[in-house]
């Protein structure tokens, strides 16, 4: 296992949603992980960031910044995911905090409060549809865009959502907690939370170096059990599935593929 331990959840107080571990921090999920998966005499550890897979005769060399060469006959990439984010002034200190981008994770946290939805994606009109099963008191935010059409914006007001299409200049609070949300023409909503829904792109460039066949929305394209495009190649998590993006969904590929590989292993080796 090469590991450069920069979780996606990383900013978040507490993680939701994985059965036993409802509330837990996400340093002390990978903690009790890696306590448990290192019991295992035959697994390694390295906390490293992989600069490079290459295919090699027997499979492929994975080489770090430092010199690191590892030969494997196979790979899984589950390397997660980056989030780009609208630039709003004010975000990041409120992120993983009062502002956070899946409902499915936080939503019962933020129940009843009034909320912001910023979303420059035409899902904005699903997800503000969602978000009234948490909170009725909601102002979905288009940041400048124009992703709604006239129908959806009447079908947001009929329900008592406020539809504001200026672009927002900032989210202003204190302690992450959020308290008012600024736009560019200087008018000011408050709010005490909400979520900002960000494009996913590929943490790492690997997959793509090696040439692996990506999905419509930028994931890495596998097959029922993993295997990418590349052979020897697996993917898993969010890097192979940009929604549902949850740690239960990661952790449930990371059992199936890895069964997969020792599926496809046991063929090669005994016919
Ligand atoms: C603010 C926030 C709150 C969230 N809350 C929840 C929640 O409450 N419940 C929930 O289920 N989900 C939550 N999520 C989603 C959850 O974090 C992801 O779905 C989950 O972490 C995906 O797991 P993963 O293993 O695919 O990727 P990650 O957890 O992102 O792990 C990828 C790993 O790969 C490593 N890596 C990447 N590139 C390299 C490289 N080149 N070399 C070596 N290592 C590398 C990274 O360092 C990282 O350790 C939240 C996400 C965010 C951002």
């Amino acid at each position: 296992m090469l590991d450069s331990n920069r979780p996606r959840n990383a900013v978040t107080h507490a993680s939701h949603g994985f059965i036993t571990r409802d509330g837990i921090t996400p340093s002390e999920f990978r903690r009790i992980a890696y306590e448990e998966v290192l019991r295992y005499p035959f697994v390694e550890h390295f906390p490293t960031e992989v600069a490079a897979l290459n295919r090699i005769e027997s499979g492929f060399e994975v080489l770090d910044s430092s010199g690191l060469r590892l030969p494997a006959r196979k790979v899984i990439l589950a390397t997660g995911v980056k989030e780009v984010f609208p630039e709003i002034e004010g975000f990041y200190p409120l992120y993983g905090k009062s502002l956070l981008n899946c409902p499915y994770c936080d939503g019962w946290e933020l129940q009843d409060q009034p909320l912001v939805l910023v979303s420059e994606s035409p899902s904005v009109f699903h997800t503000a549809k969602l978000l009234l099963n948490w909170s009725k008191d909601l102002v979905v935010c288009t940041n400048g865009k124009a992703p709604l059409t006239e129908e959806q914006i009447d079908r947001l007001h009929t329900l008592g959502i406020a539809v504001m299409e200026q672009p927002v200049a900032a989210f202003v609070g204190q302690d992450g907690q959020l308290d008012h949300v600024r736009f560019a023409d200087g008018t000011q909503v408050p709010r005490a939370g909400g979520f900002v829904m960000p494009q996913f792109v590929q943490s790492t460039p690997i997959g793509e170096q090696l040439g692996c066949a990506r999905t419509e929305s930028g994931g890495i394209q596998t097959d029922q059990r993993g295997r990418t495009s590349i052979p020897g190649l697996y993917a898993a998590g969010d890097a192979s599935r940009f929604s549902p993006s949850q740690v239960v969904f990661a952790a449930a590929d990371g059992s199936r593929i890895a069964m997969s590989v020792n599926l496809d292993l046991t063929e090669e080796d005994y016919g």
